[in-house]
């Protein structure tokens, strides 16, 4: 019998209660640190303890996943805590398509992905000399928006990224990818793609609380102009948004222009959770900075479904348990090969 797995953090009590709710066993490969937090949890089976997530490819912990016929979850951790090669050097089967991870940590195969998909995306600058209004800078990798900022001109540029190196949080330009800053509403677009019904699922929408720039907009002006902190897009919370139902039919189309795409690019293709994440501006245009090809800790919220999920399932659904469903079904009918790389 399959066990479900995940890593301790990001969406990890999501996963393993669905995966419970559906009948698996369930381990959690858990800092030491955390042991105590986890511990409270009674949905979860065993816990690996671990001193570094990156022990996930160690003999130890693939031998207890391998003993457990254990399905591994990627969430934003494993992404951000462990390089593209490491993560595809992990044995243990992964769900969904592990090889598109590493399309969506490499800025440069994420633009050409979503260039595929017919995505609008906001421009990116090629270099700090070419800036020409309000740009975006943004480290590589699923950073979380910590030390992101804003520039409307070089210098602007150079005095805050002379900061960030000072803090030893980047190198240097190389470690930043410039893009056009979109003003508007942002919205984070929730999917699963089901490799065994062939279907897309809209499964719900959020908005993510990002610090400090959330705070700036309540501070008035000329208190602004005498502060010395620079912003930064640290993500906090997520809370639910709906959207109005006109803009709906695009966003299944982008979703299935996506899916299409990966298919096309990153065989097996977009299985399974992924998220398309970008701003809606005044004329109800979307654009779109940035995807996630798994999980995200917005699905968090709708733990007992969304205003979205309500439409398609008769039964309160998160993410995690519509996982643990797929991996179900393709257990029963033999297809665990479908759903996992
Ligand atoms: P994660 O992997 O957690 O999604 P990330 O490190 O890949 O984050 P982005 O999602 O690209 O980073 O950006 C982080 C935040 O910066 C966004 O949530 C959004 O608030 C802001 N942002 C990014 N790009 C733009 C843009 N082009 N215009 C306006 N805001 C942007």
């Amino acid at each position: 019998m399959t066990s479900i797995a995940t890593l301790g953090s990001h969406c990890a009590l999501q996963l393993l209660k669905g995966a419970k709710d559906e009948g698996f066993k369930t381990l959690l490969i858990c800092e030491k640190k955390r042991q105590k937090l986890y511990e409270r949890f009674k949905f979860i089976d065993e816990l690996v303890l671990v001193d570094a997530f990156s022990e996930v490819i160690d003999e130890r912990c693939d031998s207890i996943l391998q003993k457990n016929n254990s399905i591994l979850i990627p969430h934003g951790t494993l992404i951000a805590q462990m390089s593209s090669e490491q993560i595809e050097s992990i044995k243990t089967p992964i769900f969904g398509n592990k090889n598109i991870l590493r399309w969506e940590s490499d800025r440069n195969l994420k633009q050409k992905l979503m260039d595929e998909a017919n995505l609008p995306t906001p421009k990116s600058v090629s270099s700090p000399s070419a800036i020409n209004g309000l740009v975006i800078a943004k480290r590589h990798g699923a950073a979380g928006g910590k030390g992101y900022f804003l520039a409307s001109s070089e210098d602007e540029y150079n005095k805050k990224r002379d900061q960030l190196i000072k803090e030893g949080m980047i190198k240097g330009d190389s470690d930043l990818y410039l893009q056009e800053y979109t003003s508007g509403v942002l919205a984070y677009l929730q999917f699963f793609y089901s490799p065994l019904k062939k279907e897309l699922e809209f499964f719900g929408v959020d908005k993510r609380h990002e610090s400090n720039i959330e705070g700036l907009a309540r501070i008035p002006a000329e208190n602004q102009l005498k502060m010395e902190k620079f912003t930064s897009f640290n993500v906090i919370a997520n809370s639910p948004l709906v959207l109005r139902e006109s803009l709906l039919d695009e966003v299944y189309t982008m979703g299935e222009n996506f899916v299409n795409a990966s298919e096309k690019h990153v065989p097996p293709g977009m299985n399974g959770p992924f998220c398309i994440e970008g701003v809606y501006d005044e004329n109800a245009q979307f654009s779109a900075f940035e995807f996630s090809a798994r999980i995200v800790a917005g699905t968090n919220i709708f733990m007992n479904g969304s205003p979205y999920t309500t439409l398609i399932f008769d039964e309160p659904i998160s993410m995690g348990r519509r996982i643990a469903k797929e991996i179900k079904e393709a257990e029963l009918n033999n297809q665990l090969k479908d759903v996992t790389t």
